[in-house]
């Protein structure tokens, strides 16, 4: 019987998801005809369902894709960048095929990028830390400075992307001239175990004066070891392509046990069997209604539950971002 449930406090959206969703809604009632998204704008089915029906917005992973749209749709001739960013290089090309541009890259990704070019421009090879080449935010990092970057798998994870090298042996041109980058969701204390690796192996690695790893992921990390120890099964409410979920719910699985759901759909109540403490997080791509509605659905069940809420929400508000011309992109390259 389940008796009580440990609510994190902050999950759930975090500053960039809110900015990205609000730019798509915003600019879906704004602009005449369809808009077409590049990416998932975030990494959550339903967010993207949801935005599919209400807007009729279409999700691209390749700019060609554009053309065919064109020929069933009427497109809106903009084109709205992802919360995770992208290379230069798709900005460009978007920009040659006349798209106006609404870049809804994370603050806290551009930061990364900015680095990026930076060290870059010093002469520094970079190792970006990330957990896939495929990821959205990694190839945006690596199409930043693709010739000084070298790809490094967390510690924890070496061999599972044969493109990310091992921090143990990757090697580097100029030991005296090499900074360390990271993904912005990582796990915290995987990422810092791999920084350390690195170190050790260059004593004159640079790192960033403020972790890249960022707030959201940081803090969500810290509930999830907070309320384990407490609980017999942890829940986390996150989409499979979640990075920042997938990492709570690794930690989560470490801790106690754990099981990751999409939406509250997805429950069983044979899991619940012998459990009286539930712990409950989301990824910061994970809408709060489907909290709540895993909330319900325990509560249904077990009517005397007690919910507990502690921990503060943050104040973090990313500025929308403004549409920009395409001849305003070439004119800047
Ligand atoms: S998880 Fe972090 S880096 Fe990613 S969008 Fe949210 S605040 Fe930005």
């Amino acid at each position: 019987m389940v008796e009580r449930v440990y609510l994190a406090k902050p999950r759930g959206f975090c500053a960039g998801v809110v900015m990205a969703i609000r730019a798509v809604e915003k600019a879906a009632k704004a602009f005449d005809g369809d808009l077409v998204i590049y990416h998932q704008i975030v990494h959550n089915e339903t967010v993207v369902e949801r935005l599919e029906k209400a807007h009729h917005v279409h999700f691209v992973e390749d700019l060609e894709e554009i053309e065919t749209l064109q020929k069933r749709h009427r497109l809106a001739g903009t084109i709205v960048f992802s919360a995770h960013g992208i290379p230069p290089a798709i900005r460009e090309k978007a920009a040659r095929m006349g798209l106006v541009q609404i870049d809804a890259t994370c603050p806290l990704v551009t930061k990364v990028h900015t680095e990026a070019r930076r060290y870059a421009q010093m002469g520094y090879t970079i190792l970006l830390i990330g957990d896939s080449a495929d990821h959205q935010e990694v190839r945006g990092t690596l199409g930043e400075a693709p010739d000084h970057t070298i790809l490094v798998a967390v510690h924890t994870q070496v061999g599972k992307d044969p493109r990310l090298k091992d921090p143990y042996t990757v090697e580097v041109p100029d030991p005296e001239k090499v900074v360390v980058l990271t993904q912005t969701t990582l796990s915290v204390d995987d990422t810092d175990k791999t920084i350390a690796i690195l170190k050790k192996r260059f004593p004159k690695l640079v790192t960033p004066p403020r972790s890249d790893l960022c707030y959201a992921t940081k803090n969500r990390q810290d509930e999830v070891k907070r309320i384990a120890p407490m609980v017999d099964l942890f829940l986390v409410l996150s989409s499979r392509h979640s990075s920042n979920g997938l990492r709570l719910f690794e930690l989560a699985s470490g801790l106690t046990r754990a099981v990751r759901i999409d939406t509250p759909a997805d429950l069983r109540e044979a899991w619940f069997e012998g459990v009286r403490r539930v712990g409950i997080t989301s990824a910061a791509s994970t809408p709060e209604d489907l909290v709540q509605g895993t909330i319900r659905w325990l509560r249904e069940r077990w009517p005397d539950l007690e919910v507990i809420e502690e921990g503060e929400w943050e104040q973090i508000a990313f500025r929308e971002p403004t549409p920009t011309r395409p001849e305003e992109i070439l004119q800047a390259q």
